[in-house]
């Protein structure tokens, strides 16, 4: 089945929502509600999907973008965790070589300092081990002059060696976007900007949700056998439990860009940060190097969670530590984001970096099945778990199909983006982010081909395709998650940000005043993630 995710294919989805009964409403569009969508769609139930933000506006749009296996969970025995994450990654790798990509990782060791050479070889050898399709090159031990060679910009007082071995990078946001494309493709009924606003009942039993489509206003009763709650830190709101304790205890992360060229890595390199000891990562993202991530405990209103001044100083001060020559200072910052980890609560005492990244499934007395914890990474194994769970409610014994099945653009899209007559560079750079179909109705249309940005990758053709083929409604949709000028942008895309919505507003209809007021709602975000540096500068 084709996907119309057009505005035209969004308001015809609402329009069956109002008016179809479905098998499944999942609550939701981050990787865990997108992950169910497609499993179902895939068993073929008769599904629907709402979020009332963006997909990928909540936490599976601010992670460290890494499909892994959480090599620093081993240090706690979580053998388990790894083991599945490890499997799911490596699924990933083969299933979606467009979007997700080997990356080789240094893990240097130092005298008196974080884990001891053996530990850590000991650690990788089971990291390797727990890999069954065993699709990414072996571990290596380096030593001291080796790490020096891969990485010449690390420090190297008491530099014991190092440790070489792979995980994947992928581009987060865009990873729900294939995975929702694909449950559209399996027959999913999904739309974006769709809050539910209660959830129904008949009988004390979940029948439904009422949704406001929160780009007309317009309110209408979606009828569905199951509802399943995949609202990440937001699960309590919909759940009826007569538990008052909150079932999560989300911790903050947040992430910096920096200029790659000033830090001085060549490939990613896990530190671990002299303040606490805390494992971080610093990737190669282009000509910038992302670094994450903090972990403290976080009690405030999760609709608005930004970097502050100190946890922007703690990431900047493991980095310069980690190369000495960096001097990285607030002013570099590119960008700057927050997230929000949807961690089980367990109980006060654990420490924050502690607290178990397993997923849980809850149901409540009227039916209602939540889902929470996990990670990117391991998605599809939970989403068969929950549908798992949908099915035999339903009665319908139906098996899984998503173990296999690829996301993403086809490996032979380059080729037939060349041969649209697409320059090399931007053939390739498209072709990990948009099937052919999705580009060729805008080729030869004025400035499609151009950059936005001089010196970054994305195209002026990106913006339509965003609008018509991957429904962006508002202009930090695109400006933050279909393209990446919010992040990869020096000004974070401000300069360009009217340019933007002038263009779409020719595909969404929008007078001057509807752009005017997308620029300042864009604006407004921008701000807000900058306030770190007016504390800094206070
Ligand atoms: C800093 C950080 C770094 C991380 N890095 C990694 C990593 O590198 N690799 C990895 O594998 N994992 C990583 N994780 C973990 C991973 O990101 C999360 O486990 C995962 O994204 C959670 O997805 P989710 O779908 O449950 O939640 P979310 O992505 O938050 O999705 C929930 C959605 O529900 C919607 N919603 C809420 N209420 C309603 C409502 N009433 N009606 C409709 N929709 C609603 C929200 O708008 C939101 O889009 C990281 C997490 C953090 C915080």
């Amino acid at each position: 089945m084709n996907a119309d995710l057009s505005p035209r294919g969004r308001a015809a989805n609402l329009a069956r929502m109002r008016s179809e009964a479905f098998d499944l409403l999942v609550v939701g569009g981050g990787i865990v509600g997108a992950g169910i969508a497609r499993d179902a769609a895939m068993r073929g139930l008769k599904t629907a999907l709402v979020d009332r933000g963006d997909f990928a506006s909540g936490t599976s749009g601010k992670t460290s973008r890494l499909v892994h296996g959480g090599l620093r969970y081993l240090k706690s025995f979580k053998i388990g965790l790894v083991r599945q994450a490890v499997r799911e990654r490596d699924r990933l790798i083969r299933g979606s070589p467009s979007l997700v990509r080997p990356l080789a990782f240094t893990i240097p060791t130092y005298e008196g300092r974080g884990m001891g050479p053996l530990t850590l070889r000991f650690g990788l050898w089971v990291y390797d081990f727990l890999s069954r399709d065993k699709v990414l090159p072996k571990r290596r031990w380096l030593t001291p002059a080796k790490v020096g060679e891969r990485e010449p910009g690390l420090g190297d007082a008491g530099l014991r060696g190092g440790g070489l071995y792979h995980d994947a990078l992928t581009n987060d946001a865009r990873l729900v976007l294939a995975v929702l494309r694909s449950a559209a493709e399996g027959g999913a009924v999904v739309a974006n900007h769709a809050e539910v606003i209660e959830v129904l009942r008949d009988g004390g039993r979940v029948s439904g949700a009422r949704i406001r489509d929160r780009i007309t206003q317009d309110g209408f009763e979606l009828r569905a056998s199951v509802v399943v709650n995949a609202t990440g830190v937001w699960l309590d709101r919909l759940r009826t439990k007569a538990d008052p304790a909150p079932t999560l205890r989300p911790t903050k992360g947040i992430h910096v860009f920096l200029p790659r060229k000033k830090v001085g890595n060549r490939e990613a390199v896990v530190l671990n940060a002299r303040r606490d000891g805390r494992m971080l990562f610093v990737l190669p993202w282009g000509p910038l190097t992302l670094v994450g991530t903090t972990d403290t405990d976080f009690g405030g209103d999760p609709d608005r969670v930004v970097p502050t001044s100190d946890d922007v100083a703690y990431l900047l001060e493991a980095v310069n530590d980690a190369f000495p020559d960096a001097e990285v200072h607030p002013s570099d910052v590119v960008s700057a984001y927050a997230g929000l980890r949807p961690l089980i609560q367990e109980g006060e005492t654990t420490e924050e970096s502690d607290i178990s990244r397993k997923h849980e499934i809850f149901e409540d007395p009227d039916g209602l099945l939540s889902v929470a914890g996990g990670k990117l990474t391991t998605h599809r194994a939970m989403a068969e778990e929950v549908v798992d769970r949908v099915c035999a409610r339903l009665g319908r014994a139906i098996a899984c199909s998503t173990a296999d099945a690829g996301l993403g653009p086809e490996a032979a899209t380059a080729d037939e983006l060349r041969a649209l007559g697409i320059e090399e560079t931007a053939a390739q750079f498209l072709s990990s982010r948009h099937p052919a179909a999705d580009v060729r109705p805008w080729l030869g249309k004025p400035s499609a081909e151009d950059r936005i940005v001089p010196g970054l990758p994305f195209l002026w053709i990106e913006v339509s395709i965003a609008v018509e083929s991957e429904m962006a409604q508002h202009l930090e949709d695109v400006m933050v998650r279909r393209l990446g000028l919010f992040h990869e942008s020096a000004d974070q895309g401000l300069g360009v940000a009217a340019a933007v919505a002038e263009r779409m507003g020719t595909h969404l209809g929008w007078d001057a005043t509807r752009q005017e007021s997308e620029i300042g709602l864009y604006r407004e975000l921008v701000a807000d993630h900058r306030t770190f540096m007016e504390e800094h500068a206070r």
